[in-house]
């Protein structure tokens, strides 16, 4: 089919990691289902994908990334910063940027009717509500993406429109979320980021806009959490489309080396080395893009890790007391201690490939969705340990509902908002503990290990031809298409 005849999708990600890579997948998804995608970023979020925006050119997938500059600095954002995860983040400084990408709409809206072919349809990150300007400008509909799993997805939305927390004055006590399809407590602290939290005029554009939309694509797949999609769906009222796990999106199933960043690491190296250890030993620890772990906190995991003699990879990012760290482990000469079972990568890691190696037994893990569908498509158990927004509620996917994890921790001494605390709050033999329960031979570490590698199977058979996700994709595509069909008989009648 001419490009010009097939389905243009535009794509707008919030310019964080967690929530561009998932997007990026999505774009390659279409693309190899015969659409063509422009991606819409920014050019320092451009400059910063620049190995997969490669990767893209490689494939010679129709997809075109948009790198669209915010006009100035007028509304509070500090120069040069155009980027959720460069802040240093709380947040009022998430409204400030939502707010402030609210600048892209002309930009966009200008650039797509100069530029052909016309969209036919916009998928745009929930915390965007001017893209739903752009959709109406070109008569089209629009689609939001929320990057949470269809569970988190479900209390996110009780949690708003019963106003679960408005009455509530103790922060930790446990509140049922009405209308949920089993009984379900949750604490204020341990429920989601709640877009109230953004401030009234944010919310109340992200509610009508959301209120607009056709639908809400879910990077999940139906046999994963099947009561939660179906009862999301009844009370949104408005179709609601698993196509995940995205992070599979080739058509040869396997994960690409670098997803979001460049890798820290040499990638080879990194797999000679998983090649080099035994099936399902290494723990892989990892708490996503955003978290900054402090450096009291990450000598424990360091100590616990080296205690349990298992094989380890461990991502560290400290952020600015990184030189902390390189301090301690170059006294403690920590490396050289455990140079034959344990490989530090600082900075970014090619997670996709790592989680997919047989080498990996198990990941310690902040529960960020990504990491988890991740986690869940490779088959591989996790210690779960949620540091901010819906993780809770993904630990309570993980560990209550799915079966296939363990809780290590809560929170940490993190920078992300506005705590910055030293306190320890998981120590070292409670990590050597953790981690020898999680990979342990006994009756419950192969019972979990058996229903992770089962998710990952099902994770695989629901994006290939004939799986659901697959067929969602097929039918979101035939929708749009018929949609612009009806568009065509109405220009001639
Ligand atoms: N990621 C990665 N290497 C890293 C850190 C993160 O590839 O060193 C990827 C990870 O695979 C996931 C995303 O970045 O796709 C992080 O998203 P998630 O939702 O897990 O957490 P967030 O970063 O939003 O807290």
């Amino acid at each position: 089919v001419p490009l010009m005849e097939r389905p243009h999708f535009v794509l707008v990600p919030q310019m964080a990691q967690g929530h561009t890579i998932p997007m990026i997948d999505m774009a390659y998804i279409l693309a190899g289902h015969g659409a063509v995608v422009t991606f819409v970023t920014t050019p320092r979020n451009a400059a910063r994908l620049e190995s997969i925006i490669q990767h893209a050119r490689d494939s010679q997938l129709p997809i075109k990334f948009l790198p669209l500059p915010f006009k100035g600095t007028e509304v509070g954002l500090p120069e040069g910063c155009e980027s959720v995860d460069s802040l240093p983040l709380g947040l009022k400084q998430l409204s400030t940027f939502v707010e402030a990408s609210l600048q892209l709409q002309d930009p966009l809206i200008s650039y797509l009717r100069e530029n052909g072919p016309p969209p036919n349809c916009v998928i745009s990150d929930m915390t965007h509500p001017w893209t739903g300007a752009v959709a109406r400008e070109f008569g089209v509909p629009r689609l939001s993406f929320i990057g949470f799993s269809a569970f988190s997805s479900l209390v996110r939305h009780l949690i708003n429109i019963h106003k679960v927390y408005d009455n509530v004055v103790d922060d930790f006590e446990p509140v049922p979320i009405p209308g949920f399809p089993h009984p379900l407590e949750l604490p204020k602290t341990r429920s989601t980021l709640s877009f109230y939290a953004s401030g009234e005029r944010i919310f109340n554009m992200v509610k009508e806009e959301e209120s607009k939309n056709i639908g809400v694509i879910v990077n999940t797949f139906q046999d994963l959490e099947p009561m939660y999609i179906k009862s999301y769906e009844n009370t949104i009222d408005k179709k609601v489309w698993p196509i995940g796990p995205m992070c599979i999106f080739n058509k040869d199933m396997k994960p690409v080396a670098s997803r979001g960043e460049k890798a820290s690491i040499d990638v080879d190296r990194c797999l000679r080395w998983l090649d080099s250890m035994p099936n399902r030993s290494v723990i892989y620890v990892s708490f996503g893009s955003l978290v900054r772990s402090m450096p009291l906190q990450l000598i424990e995991i360091g100590l616990g890790l080296e205690a349990s003699k298992k094989p380890f990879i461990w991502v560290i990012k400290a952020g600015e007391r990184m030189s902390e760290i390189e301090q301690w482990l170059l006294e403690e000469n920590f490396e050289e201690r455990v140079k034959d079972r344990g490989l530090i990568i600082r900075g970014w890691a090619p997670q996709v490939l790592i989680l997919s190696h047989n080498a990996i037994g198990g990941f310690m893990t902040h529960c960020g969705w990504n990491s988890t569908i991740e986690g869940i498509c490779t088959g591989v158990p996790m210690l779960t340990w949620p540091h901010f927004a819906e993780q809770f509620l993904n630990e309570v996917l993980v560990v209550d509902i799915l079966k296939i994890g363990l809780r290590i921790g809560v929170m940490s001494s993190v920078t992300w908002g506005s705590e910055k605390s030293d306190e320890v709050k998981v120590k070292r033999n409670e990590v050597e503990k953790k981690v020898l329960e999680l990979l342990s031979e006994e009756k419950e570490g192969l019972e979990r290990r058996l229903k992770a590698s089962e998710l990952g199977k099902m994770a695989k058979m629901a994006m290939e031809k004939g799986g659901s996700s697959y067929n969602n994709i097929e039918f979101l595509i035939h929708e749009i298409q018929e949609r612009m069909q009806g568009n065509k008989d109405k220009v001639q009648t």
